[in-house]
């Protein structure tokens, strides 16, 4: 048997850290909200690293409690002085308005104005990110010590854009494998020109996506591309057969930043993908943390509803709205590495290793140890020193049909990868035979 958890290889993917980092600033640049242009052109780009299929659920569609709200296009904005110069400008940075806006034409003085201008006063170098989704309104976004310069005086204001009927945009690739047990794997589209937040998780699954295009899995991978919050709803609410197989699931947040890895569990807590984390993070990320499931945060709180409850957790590095950053024009393509893309990236696919290779067996000498060293296989593994012997006594001690190969590395503290090799090796000399998972206890 050859090892069954080479999946993805990331020891040996030349890289990835840069490539994800090169598609995260080719994403940088468009200006995103939750539906419209800047949505289908994300994907659009995305579909050159994965054959992604286009949905367009039109304004005004039902989902659950939600309804599908208006595509919003945005041309142009500015605040011009009396002069006619450009004291704020759409064009120099998309996050100067407010997202969502309304759009609106006039003379205002700088009194009038000031309300509607939103800065950070602790961060006086950072234009915020404000978004007025389903209250309509409209306003600007600058840098505390720009509007600080602003003289008193009459201003012209302008927002060009259009809030209109059209549809909410996501986008979908399927990879078939050997069962339809499906893991999600999903990034939010809907956040303008940020680093971290979106376009990090956006090119790391987009990655992720083209390397498993053309690999042999045991899952199937629904790989979803939507904006946060309405997109999840709105695509549950059209696959609620498809939630069904959901065996696995993780969102991708935030995933380029120095921090350390952070992994919010799933409601449930104790899901495959959890353990799999987990068991990843210790043995490779020691710096990460586990944080527990809370009902705020990204599309975790849709697919974890007590309606759905589907084992889907959420890895990020610093956690969303704990760094100064965070929803910023600091949020830039500064602020994430190649280095950190590529540490996320090896981590969850290990943790997706993790889960296609963790099979169950049972021993077939369970009455006392089989005599290892006639058969050529005391230390072939190498020895107590890289646990080898170690892990095949943990194996066939273990493989009474109820214990996963994950079981058996959690309850010894090894890597899952050396008790696949002594997995892989006892089922070479018929030590060990495969349990049919439906037939596994649970
Ligand atoms: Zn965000």
């Amino acid at each position: 048997m050859t090892d069954p958890g080479a999946l993805l290889d990331p020891p040996n993917r030349p890289c990835a850290g840069e490539e994800i980092y090169n598609l995260a600033a080719r994403l940088f640049p468009i200006c995103r909200s939750i539906a419209g242009p800047g949505v289908r052109e994300t994907l659009r780009l995305l579909s050159d690293w994965v054959p992604l299929q286009f949905h367009e659920v039109p304004t005004g569609t039902r989902a659950f409690d939600w309804e599908v709200p208006r595509e919003w296009a945005i041309r142009d904005a500015y605040i011009k002085n009396a002069a006619g110069e450009r004291v704020l400008d759409f064009r120099a940075n998309n996050l100067h308005v407010v997202s969502y806006s309304a759009p609106v034409y006039g003379r205002f003085r700088l009194d009038a104005l000031k309300p509607r201008i939103h800065t950070l006063p602790d961060r006086p170098d950072a234009i915020p990110y404000r978004t007025s989704y389903y209250a309509e309104t409209w306003g600007f976004c600058m840098t505390h010590r720009a509007l600080e310069a602003l003289p008193d005086g009459e201003y012209e204001a302008r927002i060009d854009a259009t809030l209109a009927p059209g549809s909410l945009t996501y986008g979908e690739y399927r990879h078939q494998g050997e069962t339809d047990e499906e893991v999600l794997l999903t990034a939010h589209v809907c956040h303008p020109s940020m680093a971290n937040d979106n376009c990090s998780g956006l090119a790391l699954l987009a990655t992720l996506a083209r390397a498993i295009v053309s690999r042999r899995t045991r899952y199937s991978y629904r790989f979803l591309f939507a904006p946060g919050t309405i997109g999840a709803i709105v695509w549950l609410s059209r696959n609620e057969a498809v939630a069904k197989r959901i065996a696995h699931g993780l969102i991708l947040a935030g995933v380029g930043d120095r921090g350390a890895l952070t992994y919010k569990q799933s409601r449930r807590g104790d899901a495959a993908i959890d353990r799999a984390i987990a068991h990843v993070l210790r043995h490779c990320a020691p710096s990460s943390r586990i944080v527990a499931f809370s009902p705020y945060g990204y599309d975790e709180r849709q697919y974890c509803s007590p309606g759905f409850n589907l084992p889907v957790g959420l890895l990020q590095r610093s956690p969303f709205a704990s760094y100064p950053e965070y929803h910023s024009s600091a949020d830039d393509l500064s602020f994430i590495t190649p280095d950190s893309l590529e540490e996320s990236y090896a981590i969850v696919s290990a943790a997706l290793d993790v889960i296609e290779s963790d099979k169950r067996f049972l021993t077939t000498s369970p009455k006392c140890e089989p005599q290892l060293g006639r058969r050529g296989l005391y230390g072939s593994l190498g020895g107590r020193n890289t646990g080898g012997a170690d892990a095949m006594l943990w194996v066939l001690n273990l493989s009474d049909g109820r214990n996963s190969l994950l079981d058996i590395a959690d309850r010894a503290g090894l890597p899952l990868a050396s008790i696949r090799a002594a997995a892989a090796l006892l089922l070479e000399h018929a030590l060990l035979c495969p349990v049919p998972e439906v037939e596994a206890p649970s």
